[in-house]
């Protein structure tokens, strides 16, 4: 596919949609039985996930989004067909990734009975928070590079999360808030402030390397801490933030990728 071209992207979509409803008259129990974990990382890793990211948000902005919505709810339906027990996605938005319009209450929506993660890498700002079992957010960065850049993929699709949500409880008159969790494993042993754009100033905090696990597990705790607090906000007191450093990085039982290098 042509990673920039939106007759590229549609056709894509469109090829996809098409197989999985063929498939989805079947289901995965009968055509997979065996299949336990899917791993969508070979697909739709890297810079093609930057490029369907791009435009999923142009069709965001247009309101032309429901082709894209649509091609998750077909990938939906052939996960909860089978007898899945893990999902993992490298990359935010594309067609094979994780929906974020799940529902626990919506009869037409499916039900998640895998777990699910999202590994990431910074320059992302749109993970998703689905409703149902809670989402494992993973941070893929070595040890040595700058924590700071693996900061804000969170606090980002955070603060994306909240305005979406609010706008729908705005505009949407059946919407129901249900509980959301999210699990987060990334933390690095170096820190220096996001630089903000040419010729402005910094904080001034100097750059901090070597920070040891007991003071990224500290950090990762009030970061989770303050999220949570931010979602509780305009969402449910039982929505909940666990941040715990990447050295705990279990283990993925879709991919098989555990902690990222610590050298
Ligand atoms: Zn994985």
């Amino acid at each position: 596919m042509d990673a920039g071209s939106i007759l590229g992207f549609e056709m894509e979509m469109e090829a996809i949609n098409h197989a999985l409803t063929t498939v989805n008259r079947v289901g995965m129990a009968r055509t997979l039985p065996c299949l336990e974990t899917i791993a969508v990382a070979s697909v739709y890793g890297g810079n093609h996930s930057a490029a369907w990211s791009r435009r999923v948000r142009e069709m965001q902005e247009n309101r032309e989004h429901l082709l894209f919505i649509n091609g998750m709810f077909e990938f939906d339906v052939f996960l909860a067909s089978g007898n899945l027990k893990h999902l993992c996605v490298r990359g935010e938005l594309h067609p094979l990734g994780i929906s974020p319009v799940s529902s626990t209450s919506d009869e037409n929506i499916p039900d998640v009975r895998y777990s699910r993660t999202i590994h990431f890498v910074p320059g992302v700002d749109n993970l998703a928070i689905p409703v149902g079992p809670p989402i494992r957010w993973v941070g893929d960065s070595p040890a040595r590079e700058n924590w700071a850049d693996s900061m804000v993929p969170v606090s980002e699709s955070i603060k994306r999360y909240i305005r979406m949500r609010s706008s729908s409880v705005r505009e949407e008159l059946d919407y129901r808030l249900e509980p959301v969790g999210v699990e987060i494993y990334s933390s690095t042993r170096t820190f220096s402030p996001p630089s903000i754009g040419i010729g402005s100033e910094t904080s001034g905090t100097p750059d901090q390397q070597d920070i040891s696990v007991a003071s990224q597990r500290g950090r990762c705790a009030i970061m989770g801490e303050n999220s949570q607090a931010e979602l509780r906000r305009t969402g449910r007191p039982d929505d909940w933030v666990r941040w715990y450093p990447s050295v705990d990085t279990p283990v993925c039982m879709a991919c098989g990728s555990g902690v990222p290098d610590q050298s």
